[in-house]
């Protein structure tokens, strides 16, 4: 007996991410095997799409789980390197259980905001565990998305990473700061490479990916191990690349050149690297990544909570580097909503008074936050509604008020739409979400967890918390006089 086929009818479908048409999709094994127009085949299981607008599902290509729990726990001052020295206060005493409630209340996020895919950078502190590994791996699978899972890994906690930042301290704090020590990275990778030889679920959807956290936060030879693993194994590698000035800045002081031209030298560069944020590159560092195929993340809305900047998207696109979109977590962007990370690209890059020319266009930004994160995750025919690509599907409601009177579907999508119209979700041919319900996932089960968990998470790092915010005065000094006196862009 021949697989069931199912056969969507009725919709408005944004054919090959270029033209509206109204057609059917014909989905079998997961993928769509034909656009149909008129009937289908008699014996397919037909969904009724009449009135929706059907789209790729829009795939996050820079997240991190953990963020999930975190979430409130940003202060609303806070810069990312005032975050990083608050990560253990935010991250710390997390069981094997809380690592899978955060990934699950994630990815019930995600898909609520109409996203089918992420590029997942989870942290467990003080170093990554098979268990906690496998945790985060099983709550993608359980929700039924894809996903790249990369234990976010450091050998140097911000204090060793930024030259000069410890002796900006009284002696009594720079004693206990300086006493914070990560596992050896040879120990970090080691976990990981075990972690991924067993890995937990079936490969096709949710994958292990390699992540050092920021390059100034581990050494060289962490960095090329970290390469050489990703290589060997064809597994994507994505790290936090110029994200702030700061680290541009600390950047020239350690290495004495760029943060991609050093990459670069070590050999870290490759059509499997990633970069997520990409605020600070120059041209230079622009055509680096580019020749060697490699991507950014771009990730507007964690950029302006945080102050990092903008990032120079245009001249990134036309440099010709691998563009993708990402949300970052629900604590630094306070939500992982993909259409207001999508709107974002297109509208801050007419921000600067730049010519009308060199804006963000809604389809270029559209193409980014689908086929251009999948392709930064490994994905092969994910982002796209044609033959052959996967049966990822959002359906949104033409009666919405986003929607009337439709005129140009594209430019509303982009520019007006923010979730509220999404009715449904379809991930490989399966429903994840429809009546306003993730079916993959017990939400309310979720949000009882969660705040168990973070009224016991709270009360064990309250005196980490104290600490972080003796430190985020100091760290947040430091930063803006280091960058004012930086000779160095
Ligand atoms: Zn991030």
């Amino acid at each position: 007996m021949n697989a069931p086929r199912t056969l969507i009818s009725g919709g408005l479908v944004l054919v090959e991410n270029a033209r509206f048409a109204s057609l059917s999709l014909l989905i079998e094994d997961g993928r769509i095997t034909d656009l149909v127009a008129g009937n289908g085949p008699e014996d397919a299981q037909v969904i009724d799409a009449t009135g929706r607008i059907i789209i790729p599902g829009l795939v996050n290509g820079h997240t991190h789980s953990h963020g999930a729990l975190g979430r409130g726990g940003v202060a609303e001052g806070a810069t990312l390197e005032t975050f990083l020295a608050g990560a253990s206060a935010l991250n710390g005493q997390r069981t094997v259980d809380d690592l899978q409630l955060s990934a699950e209340l994630s990815a019930a996020e995600m898909i609520r905001k109409g996203c089918t895919a992420c590029f997942d950078l989870s942290v467990e502190l003080p170093g990554p565990s098979v268990a906690g590994i496998h945790a985060v791996a099983e709550a993608y699978h359980a929700a039924g998305m894809r996903a790249v899972v990369a234990p976010m890994i450091s050998d140097r906690t911000i204090y060793q990473a930024l030259p000069g930042l410890l002796e900006a301290f009284a002696p009594e704090m720079r004693r206990a700061l300086a006493a914070i020590t990560l596992p050896p990275w040879q120990e970090s990778l080691a976990t990981c490479k075990a972690a991924f030889a067993a890995w937990p679920v079936p490969m096709d959807r949710v994958r292990p990916g390699i992540g050092p956290a920021i390059p100034l936060h581990c050494s060289d030879d962490f960095l090329v191990a970290c390469a050489q693993l990703a290589e060997a194994t064809d597994l994507r590698l994505q790290t936090h690349l110029a994200e702030t000035r700061m680290q541009q800045v600390a950047a020239w002081q350690r290495y004495g050149t760029t943060l991609t031209a050093h990459l670069d030298s070590l050999g870290v560069l490759s059509a499997r690297f990633s970069g997520a944020h990409g605020v600070w590159l120059s041209a230079d560092e622009a055509a680096r990544l580019a020749g060697q195929g490699a991507g950014i993340v771009h990730n507007p809305l964690s950029n302006l909570r945080l102050g990092s900047g903008t990032a120079p998207l245009r001249a990134l696109a036309d440099a010709g580097v691998v563009l993708g979109i990402g949300t970052d977590a629900s604590n630094t962007s306070d939500g992982q909503n993909m259409f207001e990370a999508l709107r974002l690209a297109a509208t801050l890059s007419r921000a600067g008074g730049d010519a009308p020319g060199t804006w963000i266009g809604a389809l270029e930004a559209f193409r980014m936050a689908t086929e251009g994160s999948a392709r930064i995750m490994g994905l092969t025919q994910v982002g796209r509604i044609a033959p052959g690509w996967a049966a990822d599907l959002l359906f949104l409601d033409r009666d919405y008020c986003h929607y009337v009177p439709l005129r140009d579907v594209l430019s509303q999508i982009v520019f007006a739409e923010n979730g509220a119209a999404l009715r449904e979700v379809m991930i490989a041919g399966r429903m994840v979400f429809a009546d306003n319900r993730v079916l993959t996932l017990d939400e309310p089960g979720l949000a009882r967890r969660a705040r168990a968990a973070a009224a016991r998470l709270d009360a064990a790092n309250a005196d980490a918390r104290v600490m972080a915010e003796a430190a985020a005065t100091v760290v947040r000094s430091f930063c803006h006089a280091a960058c004012a006196a930086a000779s160095h862009p």
